[in-house]
């Protein structure tokens, strides 16, 4: 699974609470700090990704 955050992210910090091996605060946008999430980071990822409020987190599967 790969993983990005769209320029929409509102900097809730949300996603890097829920998954800091994945993600990090940048200066506008969350940052995606993996290039392939790791098997036991999928299940936060697509927990965090349902949560973000302004549904920045875009996962690419495979
Ligand atoms: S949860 Fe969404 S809005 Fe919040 S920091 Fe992460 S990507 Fe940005």
């Amino acid at each position: 699974m790969r993983v990005e955050v769209n320029e929409d992210c509102v900097s809730c910090g949300l996603c890097v609470d829920a998954c800091p091996e994945v993600f990090e605060l940048g200066d506008d946008v969350a940052k995606v700090i993996v290039d392939v999430v790791p098997e036991d980071a999928e299940e936060c990822v697509r927990q965090a990704a349902e949560d973000c409020p302004s549904e920045s987190i875009v996962i690419k599967e495979g």
